[in-house]
């Protein structure tokens, strides 16, 4: 059978099964969510299985690519409410293709079983998560974010991702036998790879899991398989990691969501870097969760300023600190360079010199001005800056580079210093510049989240997509390129 012909019988066969789908789903013959759900299932197993069927490289990208403009399409114009009804408002069918689509493109020349399996793995698993999740008898919700999930739902993920990836393994034995992994060694991959899955599921918000578990799944699959010594370090990150968590949570320095999200990201840095990597995002963690308990303890601590910058440790608020070092850490697996490392340290002394500035500042600065017009304002306010402030942030670089400043000249330190101070100095400008402020109708503070005193706060300046972790992520970002490009 030619390839084209493949590729049509393909196409052609989904097209009518979404045709027939919304049809029996217009006519009440099936009800939406078994239209949806068979739909899913047929397809996202023949999607995984095009790896196997075709050997050119185009056909399966460009059907993933086809479906992706198709689903945006659909959505755009809603023209199959059945089926994918705009009401739902998320981009679910439009990343179940495009994920699909990013997969071959990363793995199609050296690891093309690993498109099949994490999709595979993907597809039922999703499946089977919304069936637990919607016909329990007791559903135990999980008040996690702003979705309802269930415990259901999850463990039915964990469970199924687990079971299955056992029985790819018996079925493509000769696929892994090059690898050397032993039995043992593979159900500690398969608890790491079911896990992530589980909180992927667990943190997805608007269909947000059809882009990233995915994508994830296989992404731990090509480290873990490709360079299995990792194994190790992996195994001991997952432990270290829980442990962290686990405290973390339970001493209130992270919200469940910004746990878990933690968990993902230290299990990440260090499995692919080991303590060298571990250290100093560890430090920035515990030195300034102490430092924002220490100072909101303190008397001269502005009482108004608790809760104005919203719940400050949820997830995105650590992926806004710690999202840049996992891109790096990623980045210095595919392309090994010394450079990653220290565009790591600098995008950590930026997060640093700004988190330790702004704690500092509002316990301990005397006065503090806007840094575009110099006007004084409430301390801890961002865009402001401070004298303890600036002095606070400086130190905090130090604290987190020289920790590790075995391999590091005395320049080199100096010059990560710098970046990070002007990286909070950027902070504080797009901080006065671009950031939401709001007021407070009920306490007349300057707030920084849409609600506060139990009512929606008025824009008062700002953007009101720009919250502070976008400022935070951004300025690191801005910062890290200036870095690698001057280097
Ligand atoms: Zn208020």
């Amino acid at each position: 059978m030619s390839e084209n012909f493949k590729l049509l019988l393909i196409l052609s066969s989904i097209a009518i099964l979404i045709f027939l789908l919304e049809t029996f789903a217009k006519r009440k013959i099936l009800s939406f969510e078994i239209a949806r759900k068979t739909l899913h299932i047929s397809a996202g197993v023949l999607i995984s299985l095009s790896p196997i069927i075709f050997s050119n490289f185009y056909y399966p990208f460009i059907a993933a690519l086809a479906a992706s403009i198709f689903s945006i399409a659909a959505i755009a114009f809603n023209f199959l409410p059945r089926i994918d009804p705009r009401s739902r408002g998320t981009l679910g069918t439009f990343y179940f293709s495009f994920s699909f689509a990013l997969l071959v493109i990363f793995y199609w020349d050296n690891y093309r079983i690993l498109i099949s399996i994490s999709y595979f793995l993907f597809v039922i698993g999703d499946v089977l998560t919304s069936i637990a999740g919607n016909n329990s008898k007791k559903k135990i919700l999980l008040a996690i974010n702003s979705e309802p999930k269930t415990l259901q739902g999850a463990l039915a993920i964990f469970v199924s991702t687990f079971i299955l990836f056992i029985i790819i393994w018996f079925f493509l034995k000769d696929q892994f036998d090059s690898l050397n992994l032993s039995f043992e060694k593979f159900i500690i991959v398969n608890i790491i790879v079911s896990t992530v899955a589980m909180i992927i599921e667990i943190l997805s918000r608007k269909g947000s899991d059809n882009l990233f578990l995915p994508l994830v799944v296989s992404f731990i699959l090509f480290v873990l398989l490709s360079q299995p010594q990792h194994i190790d370090s992996f195994s001991i990150g997952f432990l270290f990691s829980s442990i962290i968590v686990f405290i973390s949570v339970r001493f209130k320095l992270l919200n469940t969501e910004g746990g878990l999200a933690t968990f993902v990201l230290a299990l990440f840095i260090f499995g692919l870097g080991e303590w060298k990597w571990t250290i100093p995002i560890l430090v920035f963690f515990v030195f300034s969760s102490l430092l924002s308990k220490v100072s909101e303890k303190s008397k001269q601590y502005p009482q108004k300023r608790k809760r104005t910058k919203g719940n400050v440790r949820d997830m995105s608020q650590v992926f806004a600190n710690g999202g840049l070092a996992l891109g790096t850490i990623i980045l210095n697996f595919i392309f090994p360079s010394e450079i990653w490392y220290l565009v790591y340290l600098v995008s950590l002394s930026v997060s640093t010199a700004d988190t330790w500035s702004t704690e500092i500042g509002t316990w301990l600065g005397k006065k503090t001005c806007l840094i575009t017009t110099f006007k004084q304002i409430e301390k801890g306010e961002s865009g402001g800056v401070s004298f303890a402030g600036t002095i606070g942030g400086v130190i905090g670089s130090i604290v987190v580079i020289s920790v590790f400043f075995v391999n590091l000249q005395v320049s080199m330190l100096i010059l990560l210093i710098v970046f990070g101070t002007v990286g909070s100095l950027i902070d504080s400008l797009m901080g006065a510049a671009i950031q939401a402020k709001y007021y407070c109708r009920g306490c007349h503070a300057t707030v920084e989240i849409k609600a506060h005193c139990n009512a929606a706060a008025k824009l008062t300046s700002g953007s009101s997509l720009i919250n502070n972790d976008a400022v935070n992520f951004v300025s690191a970002l801005i910062v890290s390129i200036i870095f690698y490009a001057v280097i």
